[in-house]
Formats: C-alpha cells, structure tokens, sequence
C-alpha cells in the first residue's frame, strides 16, 4: 500500500507472564483510512493499539516491525519514542475519566499535550487555541468550560476533550481504543461523531478497537477480525459484514441482534489460553466446519483477506464454471458460502 501511515510487520508480542498475545500481525493502514479492528475481548486488540504506541509494560517481548510514517517504533525508547507518541500517533482510551488529572483544568490538558511537541506558544496564549478545539467538538461554552476541572464535564464531553488532546499536534494516526464503551446511547453516539469528523477534517488514519461490529462498519472503511492473537480476517467493511467469510465473522455477526435475522445466536466456548496456543487454526474448537486438519500444524496465513484453507477451498469450488454452488453450515443454520 502506497503512502502507509502504519506498517506492521509479523508483529509478536509475549509478555512477561508468557501470554503470546500477538502472534504475527501483518497490516497496514493508509493515509486517511478508518480500519477497525474487531473480536471478543481477549483476542489482543488492545495489545496490538498499546504495542504501536510502545507502551507495553516493562519485560514485555516485541518482535517484528512497528512502522509509523516509515519511522520503526520497536526497540525504540525514553525520549525518542515519548517524541514519536503524540506527534506521529495520537491515543483514545476508553475511561475518559482516567485520562485526566483531576486538580488540572480540562483546557490545561489539551494545552500540554501540544506543548508536548511544540513549544513555540506559551500555555497563556494557547487558551484561546484550545478553546476553538474544544469548540470544534461541539462543546458548549467551550472558553468557560474549558477553565472547569474533569469533575465538572460529563463522560462525553470528556471524551471529546481526549480526542481533541489527542489531536492537538495534528498526528497521521489516531488510535482510538473503545472510546465509547463507558458511555450510553446518545453519548456514545456524539463521541464517534465527533471523531469521525476530526478524522475526516484532519485526514488522519484511524484504528478504532471495538468489539461493536456494527460500529466498525458505521465508521471504518475496512475491517480487521482479529481472534487469538492473529487476523483471520481483512476486507472492505462492506464485505465483512454483508459477506463474511471466516467462520469467526461469521459467528461474531450471528451474535449481534439484526432486524429482521431472528434472535441472536451467541457464540459458544471460549478465547482458548494463549499461554500454550493450540496448533493449527485456534478457532478450531468452536468452529462449526472444522476437519480434521484444522487442529494441526502452523496457524492458517491470512492470504487475500482470509485465513481459512476450508473457506477458501470452498470458495473456489464456487466459483462460475465449477460444478455448483456449495451449501454449508455455520451456527447450526444452513447458509450460502459469498464470495
Ligand atoms: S481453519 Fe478450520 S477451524 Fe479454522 S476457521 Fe477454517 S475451517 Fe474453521
């Protein structure tokens, strides 16, 4: 992909309680794309957001490669990577309440992530710069209330006041790490509305870490299912939630409430532990066409957009000029394979 703004490269993450919580990722996300990244908890979302910024804990094994702007990330440390986070990848984490200093005013924060990487502006003379910001996400009053202290903003605004700090240089990449999970319907929705309007003002790339399917796709221009530590599956969101291929999008979209689908079906068993991570296809116990082979050998590779060697034989045998389309079986409902 030309003009990368992220570039990972066979990224493994084991950390120092043995979890391999990555276990070769390869993605890249382009300037001014939306990827979500989606699965159950567990699955290694917030590794892989934590890895990109380095700030996975001390004792942690990373291998592969971490590219921000072409600038690589792993093995980097102290002032040089504090220089690259901010600058080159901004970060939204879910506690809006636990991204702020509670005895600092909410302007005060916005203001000292920017002077984290420029220091040509005072804090005095960039109260105003902050307050138009704040404005631009629709915060109410934004001069007065950016004077208030965290206790006095409620979680959405607060929110928004953590997309602004994370924007406030301007970065090629923003990671936004469940940033709706604390908070209800309507705030919810206002917080991702005003996310995807930076994004798209900025032309910044976007991460987003959700386990809500529906909201990657809403937002996202791409989607990446990540189970086990792996990607099982990369497409167009379009693709990945009309069509999914891997038997896990599959199981994941059967378990969200759809009009007019009948009831949900949840997805049964567990993330196994990745301490020991089985062989084969970690999806293998729980995958509702699974054979024999599954179980065995190397994880499937993800090739085009897939890492299913059954899907994609099956896929083929589908193909116009072969005998017929074939009819398979997932969640215990007989449906049409897509290609
Ligand atoms: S490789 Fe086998 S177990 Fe894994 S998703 Fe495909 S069919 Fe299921």
């Amino acid at each position: 992909m030309n003009g990368s703004v992220l570039s990972l490269r066979d990224l493994k993450v084991t950390y120092a309680n043995g979890v391999h919580a990555l276990r070769g990722i390869d993605l890249e996300i382009g300037r001014g794309e939306a990827l979500a990244l989606v699965g159950e908890s567990g699955c290694g979302k917030s590794t892989l957001a934590t890895a990109i910024l380095g700030l996975l804990p001390a004792g942690t094994l990373v291998g592969g490669e971490i590219l921000l702007q072409g600038q690589p990330v792993v093995g980097v440390e102290g002032s040089r990577l504090r220089s690259l986070r901010g600058r080159l990848a901004g970060l939204v984490i879910q506690d809006p309440m636990g991204s702020f200093n509670p005895v600092m005013r909410v302007g005060a924060h916005v203001i000292e992530a920017r002077r984290l990487h420029d220091r040509t502006s005072s804090e005095r003379a960039l109260w105003p710069w902050a307050a138009r910001l704040l404005d631009s996400l629709r915060i109410p009053e934004p001069e007065r209330r950016a004077r208030h202290y965290p206790h006095e903003w409620s979680g959405g605004m607060l929110q928004r006041a953590a997309i602004a700090a994370a924007t406030a240089n301007h970065p090629p990449l923003l990671i936004a790490d469940e940033p709706t999970a604390s908070l209800d319907g309507d705030l919810a929705v206002e917080v991702m509305e005003g996310l995807r309007e930076r994004q798209l003002r900025e032309g910044t790339a976007m991460l987003l870490v959700t386990h809500q399917l529906g909201l990657a796709a809403h937002v996202a221009e791409r989607i990446a299912v990540m189970y086990a530590g792996r990607l099982v599956e990369v497409g167009a969101s379009r693709q990945v939630v009309r069509s999914p291929r891997h038997p896990y999008s599959r199981a994941l979209l059967a378990a969200l409430p759809r009009p007019g689908r009948g009831l949900p079906e949840p997805l049964e068993g567990e993330v196994p532990s990745l301490v020991s991570p089985p062989l084969g296809c970690a999806f293998a116990g729980r995958c509702p066409i699974a054979e024999g082979g599954c179980g065995q050998g190397e994880p499937p590779e993800l090739m085009d957009g897939l890492a299913c060697p059954v899907v994609r034989r099956q896929l083929v045998g589908d193909r116009p000029g072969c005998a017929r389309s074939r009819d398979w079986d997932v969640s215990g409902k007989r449906g049409r394979l897509h290609g």
